[in-house]
């Protein structure tokens, strides 16, 4: 049975227990509202560690959109249901005056890779990641953490974070988890009307297109601004960010001459979807 805990010093014990007996902890950060996606980096979890903690918080320091976080959904239920299938020893799901009692006074702020993209268009956004993500690291001791793709600039985020603050954590990171028809798995693709459901997996497709057209040598400015065009045609309303970068660094290119990835954020009604690939 999956243990439910909501109090960090409960957790601690816990973890405390484990380690004692030589065990390796793996955790495994989400919002809830727990998909395939989230099940994937739990399988890897478990496959890696000897015991698993699952985590579910709604940060609200890291929703620059009061909206999104109201709509953000949850059904904790569920989730426990799902985690105790899949064999995870412990959900850690915190109220918010655990994670942030009062007096709380502190950021984690990162510089350079947090700043493109999600940074510039989600203002506050890393350092709420960031400074949860250390507070998560803090509470659960584990030694290794599970992170999705999905959110690539994220995952690089998270790794830079461990590595400058020496944070006795490995961070492994796992392929994005797609529906049949490409669309990449994410809690907010239940807000999507029927009609945009529709056209949501043409993201994928487009990426793809576009990084064809990159590997085979084309600049980025030709293939990005054909994929913008491509993204407003099939219905998406806004393109926030379409970007190629490095996969090292998330530097901005002018061309796949290295390791790159290809990066969106666009708007569908009022859902904001992001994915990326590798080029
Ligand atoms: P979230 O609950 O959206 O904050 O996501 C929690 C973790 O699950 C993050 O590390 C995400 O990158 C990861 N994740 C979310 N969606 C997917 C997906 N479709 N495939 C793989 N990982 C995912």
């Amino acid at each position: 049975m999956t243990q439910v805990i909501r109090n960090s010093a409960e957790l601690r014990e816990k973890v405390a227990g484990w380690k004692r007996s030589g065990m390796l902890v793996g955790v495994v950060p989400t919002m809830g509202a727990l998909h395939e996606g989230h099940m994937s980096l739990v399988a890897q979890a478990r496959a890696q560690s000897d015991r698993v903690i699952v985590t579910i918080f709604v940060n609200p320091m890291q929703f620059n959109n009061p909206d999104d976080l109201t709509k953000y959904p949850r059904n904790e239920a569920k989730d426990v249901a799902l985690l105790d299938q899949a064999g995870v020893d412990v959900l850690f799901a915190p109220g918010v005056e655990e994670v942030y009692p009062t007096g709380f006074a502190t950021t984690v702020s990162i510089t350079g890779v947090s700043e493109p993209m999600e940074g510039a268009h989600r203002p506050g956004h890393f350092d709420g990641v960031a400074t949860v993500v250390s507070k998560l690291f803090g509470m659960t001791q584990a030694g290794r953490a599970f992170f999705g793709e999905k959110d690539w600039q994220q995952l690089q985020v998270v790794r830079r974070l461990v590595d400058d603050l020496n944070i006795p954590v490995k961070i492994i990171g796992c392929p994005t988890i797609r529906e049949e028809d490409g669309l990449a798995m994410s809690s907010r693709n239940v807000r999507l009307t029927a009609q945009e459901r529709q056209i949501a997996p043409q993201m994928h497709h487009i990426l793809q297109q576009a990084a064809t057209q990159l590997r085979g040598g084309a600049l980025a400015s030709d293939a990005l601004t054909s994929a913008r065009a491509a993204f407003l045609a099939a219905g998406f309303h806004d393109v926030e960010y379409l970007e190629l970068a490095s996969v090292e660094g998330l530097r901005l290119l002018p061309a796949a001459n290295e390791p790159a990835r290809l990066l969106v954020a666009a708007w569908l009604g009022d859902v904001r979807l992001i994915d990326n690939i590798a080029v």
